[in-house]
């Protein structure tokens, strides 16, 4: 099946990457060309990375690269896919606008799927004409690394398209979760409310950035600490997340810390702006200094 990728991030690249490898002849389409030929290095480093595991051979990795194709016009991109899958930025106006055109732009009987972290996947449904084929196709940061896929159904989303999006989703070798649409379904719903709170926790004085994520990583066994996975998801999009579900549930308990409001604004959006709990301009992972998190 041709498959249609839409934003060329951290995620849609990921997303790209999986399906070329499973053999579909992939469309990946982004508004920016740079973020495309960023994009394409990236899925290109990640594959060789493969290849040195001897997971992969180098010729297979060259066939996975050919099948590969960049968009910069959603028309020619989307206009022959049996699947989208829209991975641009956590913004419900751009989301909308995306899945309106997407509704002209591709076959009449193709499924649209969102990785939205949070967006209702029963409003994005409503920008179109073909709610019952509109699904949360929710991959996990590394796409090619991470097992779990959450299936989000939206309102309308019909049981033929939660099955062909359940049974995909095993055929790249993911482990797909199907849930009910609410705002941060299950996956952000849990972990954003901790990553707030480890942000809170910093901005009270509490703990330091490394205090807290060890206490996390050493007391919880959790692979990485909150304030790493932050840095890792984007703060730009644990920030929209945390007013998705603020503004979803009317409750302060997902009021983003203005920890975090003051950082994306002044750019330091993680790992992908080069700092934000930590500073990566260097390669590695390094503490901030010189700078309080108050
Ligand atoms: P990102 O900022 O790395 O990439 C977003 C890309 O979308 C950019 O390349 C941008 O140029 C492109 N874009 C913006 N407007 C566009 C348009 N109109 N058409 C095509 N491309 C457009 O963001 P990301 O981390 O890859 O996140 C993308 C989506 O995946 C978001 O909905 C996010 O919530 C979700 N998500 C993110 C993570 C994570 O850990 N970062 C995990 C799961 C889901």
């Amino acid at each position: 099946m041709k498959i249609s990728v839409i934003g060329a991030g951290q995620m849609g690249g990921g997303i790209a990457q999986v399906f070329a490898i499973a053999g579909h002849q992939v469309s990946l389409i982004d508004v920016n060309q740079a973020a495309l030929d960023r994009g394409v290095g990236a899925i290109r480093k990640s594959m060789e990375r493969i290849v040195r595991k001897e997971r992969m051979t180098a010729e297979a990795m060259e066939a996975s690269m050919g099948r590969i194709t960049t968009f910069t016009d959603l028309g020619a991109g989307a206009q022959d896919a049996g699947l989208v899958v829209e991975a641009a930025t956590e913004n419900v106006d751009l989301k909308l606008r995306i899945f309106g055109d997407l509704d002209t732009a591709a076959p009449a009987d193709a499924i649209l799927a969102t990785n939205t972290s949070s967006i209702s996947i029963t409003r994005i449904a409503a920008a179109t004409k073909r709610p019952d084929k509109v699904i949360g196709m929710h991959f996990m940061n590394p796409v090619p690394i991470m097992k779990l896929v959450e299936v989000i159904r939206g309102y309308a989303t019909s049981d033929e398209t939660t099955q062909k999006v359940m049974d995909l989703s095993r055929e790249l070798g993911k482990v797909p979760v199907e849930v009910n649409d609410y705002p941060g379904f299950v996956a952000n719903r849990i972990l954003m409310p901790m990553i707030n709170e480890a942000i809170y926790t910093l901005w009270e004085g509490v703990g330091g950035v490394e205090e807290i994520d060890t206490v996390m990583k050493l007391g919880m066994a959790h692979p990485m600490g909150p304030l790493q996975l932050a840095d890792y998801i984007g703060l730009d999009t644990c920030l929209a997340i945390l007013q998705v579900m603020h503004e979803g549930f009317g409750r302060n308990h997902y009021q983003a810390c203005p920890l975090l409001v003051n950082m994306v604004t002044a750019g330091k959006l993680g790992r992908k702006s080069g700092e934000g709990f930590y500073d990566y301009r260097h390669g590695g992972k390094e503490l901030v200094v010189s700078k309080s998190f108050q």
